[in-house]
């Protein structure tokens, strides 16, 4: 049995304890990038929640099926390949490989299914045709439109009125004729020079919300039991794929909607003009971290604005320093003789703590709290009378679930050529130190402190972390 996790679903409105539809396996899909650009830190930020909902419900000991499309064919795609005079597989191939290299380097799990929308085009064609066939959906000028009218939950997700809508702006951008300016379009007529396919719909291409329920309903099923994505994806698209799918299928689509709040940089949204615009490629010239920035972007609970600020990243990268020094001092520091100095059942505690902050709708800055407070009782039971060897593995093991968790709590590396030569150089000064040879052992300390390397002489031994 998995553990319990509860969510506060957008669809609902509450927290709801988690429940799948099947047993112990929990079906996901994720809105994934539109392939026509490097992905900025805001998209990044909706992509590290989605892992760390995946992540937490596989440590919870849950089976998961993980859907992310890339839509490779829409207005952007078309204009982007267009303008380079390339094919429009050959000009989204570049951003999709751009984007799998992306979240490899912000340690993202790979999802189970990455569907591109030009691959599914039949599925999305035969969605349409049940649509028409349930009254559901109209052709005007060779498209094809979805009806508001004729689905009554519709705002459900969203919470606006539809009627309310009609006054508004359109619903979406696309200039195309349609009966209410309220409905949108399922399949765009084919126009010169863009890619189009001979559908018995007629030649043309699929409307951008059409392909989420598509492949969606073709990976997963035709309920599922959750759908994430950004708060601006709530309205229209999000609302468009449950009129779409629910129409078609008269069964729920998704049973809990998870949304992540906006990104703003030093409390500004985020502009190309403001100069505030970042990639993570942008960041990273900057010699920034990529396990810092990691750490930024799930510091705060998805439901919450983020605001992503230079000294926060910095704040980031000291504080994944000091989980990695920790760690490493953990692993170098001989074991207690006695009982040491901190107790299993308060180890335990402190895991139970971090599963309830993660368990309560990924509330990951408690659990990043708790290991916070972990490391101190760590690092003041190392500075004391040490940590008694079963203890040790348990505090890895605790350790390595918040790392299959978060990701920013990488155990030590493999003893490096570097931990080698350090490890030499504190048998050497030990050694010195014995034979009462100071001048010696104080030029390798601070030979090594030149390099950012401090020894630090415990009851235990000498152990060593990066000055950070
Ligand atoms: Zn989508």
């Amino acid at each position: 049995m998995p553990r319990e996790i509860s969510f506060l679903n957008t669809l609902t409105r509450r927290h709801e304890r988690f429940r799948t539809l099947e047993e112990g396996h929990a079906r996901i899909y994720t809105c994934g990038p539109t392939v026509y650009n490097y992905v900025h830190i805001g998209n990044l930020r909706t992509f590290l929640f989605e892992d760390v909902l995946r992540r937490t419900l596989q440590a919870f000991g849950y089976r998961v099926t993980q859907v992310m499309n890339l839509t490779d064919i829409d207005d952007k795609t078309i204009r982007g390949a267009a303008e380079e005079g390339i094919s429009l597989r050959e000009f989204t191939d570049r951003y999709a490989a751009a984007f799998f290299e992306d979240i490899d380097t912000l340690g993202v799990e790979r999802a189970e299914h990455y569907p591109r929308a030009t691959e599914y085009v039949p599925q999305m064609v035969e969605l349409v045709q049940r649509l028409r066939e349930r009254g559901h959906a109209y052709d005007s000028d060779g498209s094809v439109y979805f009806r508001i009218a004729t689905f009554p939950g519709y705002g459900k997700l969203s919470g606006i009125d539809p009627e309310a809508v009609k006054i508004g702006a359109r619903v979406d951008s696309d200039e195309y004729q349609r009966d209410d300016a309220r409905d949108f379009v399922l399949w765009k007529a084919s126009r010169p020079g863009e890619p189009s396919w001979d559908a018995e719909l007629g030649a043309g291409r699929p409307g951008w919300h059409l392909e989420c329920s598509a492949m969606g309903m073709a990976l997963l099923g035709e309920s599922f039991d959750i759908h994430t994505g950004a708060v601006d994806n709530i309205f229209p698209h999000h609302e468009n794929e449950i009129a779409q799918s629910e129409g078609a299928t008269g069964v729920p689509f998704v049973h809990t909607w998870l949304h992540s709040e906006h990104l703003v940089v030093e409390g500004q949204k985020m502009a190309k003009s403001l100069g505030n615009f970042f990639t993570l490629r942008d960041l990273l010239e900057r010699e920034h971290d990529p396990l810092a920035i990691r750490y930024l972007l799930v510091s705060v609970p998805y439901r919450q604005k983020l605001n992503f600020t230079f000294d926060g990243l910095h704040a980031a990268t000291a504080a994944v320093e000091r989980f990695a020094n920790t760690r490493r001092r953990l692993v170098h520091t001989p074991a207690a003789t006695g009982e040491g100095e901190l107790s299993g059942e308060a180890v335990e505690e402190r895991r139970e703590e971090f599963d309830a902050a993660l368990a309560d709708d990924l509330n990951t800055a408690r659990g990043l709290g708790v290991l916070h407070t972990l490391m101190t009782q760590v690092n003041q039971a190392l500075d004391g009378a040490g940590i008694a060897g079963p203890v040790t593995a348990q505090l890895e093991q605790v350790l390595d679930h918040a790392h299959a968790v978060l990701g920013v709590v990488p155990p030590p590396a493999a003893a490096s050529d570097l931990e080698a030569e350090v490890a030499g150089l504190i048998a050497e000064r030990n050694a010195a130190r014995k034979a009462r040879d100071f001048a010696r052992a104080d030029t390798i300390r601070d030979g090594l402190a030149a390099r950012g390397i401090v020894l630090e002489d415990t009851p235990h031994g000498t152990v060593w972390h990066r000055k950070g």
